[in-house]
C-alpha cells in the first residue's frame, strides 16, 4: 500500500512518513500542493493524506482538481481548523473522512486503514498460501496463528511472491518490481539472496513444510513444499 503524504511542514511530515514505514507502509511525501498534484496525476497511490493549509495551491483546490480529473484515491484531510464550515467544504471537495489536528497517531492509522478497505471486497485485501496468511491493510504476516515481524521491504518481497506463488520469479524482476529499480547497472542479487535468506529464517524455520523455495541459477518460487 503506497500513502501520499502531503504536509508543508517538514517535522510533522518526517513523523507521518516515519510512523507509516514502522507500519510497513510505503509513504511518499510532498512539501508543496505543486508537488503534490504532480504526483497524484503521475503516480499510483493507495491512499493520500492532504494536509489543508498549504502554501500556494492549498489543499481543497488539490483535492477539487484531481477529483474533477476522475482521480478517486482516497483521501483524508488534515486541517487544524476545526470549524464545521472547512468540514463541510472538504467533504463537498471530495474528501473521504478528515482528522484535526493535533491528532494521535494510532487515529490516523485507524482512519487510513477503514478507507483502505473500504469499497473493496475482503479477500481482495488478504494474500496467502497454505497456513500463512498477510493482510494488505494492516500489513500483518501470521504463520500458523503466529505474528511474523517483517521490515517493509521484506513485507514487499513477500507480496510480490505471493502474488506470483507457484511461478518462478527471477532476480531481474525483484530488482525491478521490488526494488524498483529500473535502469541499473550492476544487480542486485547479493541484496536480494539476503533478504531471501531472512524472509526464509522468519517463515520457514521450523516448520515442516517450507514455503520459500530456491530455483538454482534461476531464482525463487514460493509454494507447499518442494518443486
Ligand atoms: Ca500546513
Amino acid at each position: 500500500m503506497r500513502v501520499l503524504v502531503v504536509e508543508d511542514e517538514v517535522k510533522v511530515a518526517k513523523a507521518l512518513k516515519e510512523g507509516l514505514e514502522d507500519e510497513r507502509y510505503e509513504a511518499v511525501v510532498a512539501h508543496t500542493g505543486e508537488d503534490a498534484f504532480f504526483r497524484i496525476n503521475t503516480e499510483q497511490f493507495d491512499i493520500i493524506l492532504l494536509d489543508v493549509m498549504l502554501p500556494g495551491r492549498d489543499g481543497l483546490q488539490i483535492l477539487t482538481s484531481i477529483r474533477k480529473r476522475g482521480i478517486i484515491t482516497p483521501v483524508l484531510l488534515l486541517t487544524a481548523r476545526d470549524t464545521l464550515e472547512d468540514k463541510v467544504a472538504g467533504l463537498n471537495s471530495g474528501a473521504d473522512d478528515y482528522l484535526i489536528k493535533p491528532f494521535a497517531f494510532e487515529e490516523l492509522l485507524a482512519r487510513v486503514r477503514a478507507l483502505l478497505r473500504r469499497g473493496r471486497p475482503a479477500d481482495s485485501l488478504r494474500l496467502g498460501i497454505g497456513d500463512l496468511d498477510m493482510d494488505l491493510v494492516t500489513r500483518k504476516v501470521m504463520r500458523r496463528g503466529r505474528m511474523i515481524e517483517v521490515t517493509a521491504r521484506e513485507f514487499e518481497l513477500l507480496e510480490y511472491l505471493l502474488r506470483h506463488q507457484g511461478q518462478v520469479v527471477l532476480r531481474d524482476t525483484l530488482t525491478r518490481e521490488v526494488w524498483k529499480e529500473t535502469t541499473r547497472g550492476t544487480p542486485l542479487n547479493n541484496v536480494i539472496d539476503v533478504h531471501i535468506a531472512r524472509l526464509r529464517r522468519k517463515i520457514d524455520i521450523e516448520q515442516s513444510v517450507k514455503l520459500i523455495h530456491t530455483i538454482r541459477g534461476v531464482g525463487f518460487m514460493l509454494r507447499e513444499g518442494e518443486p
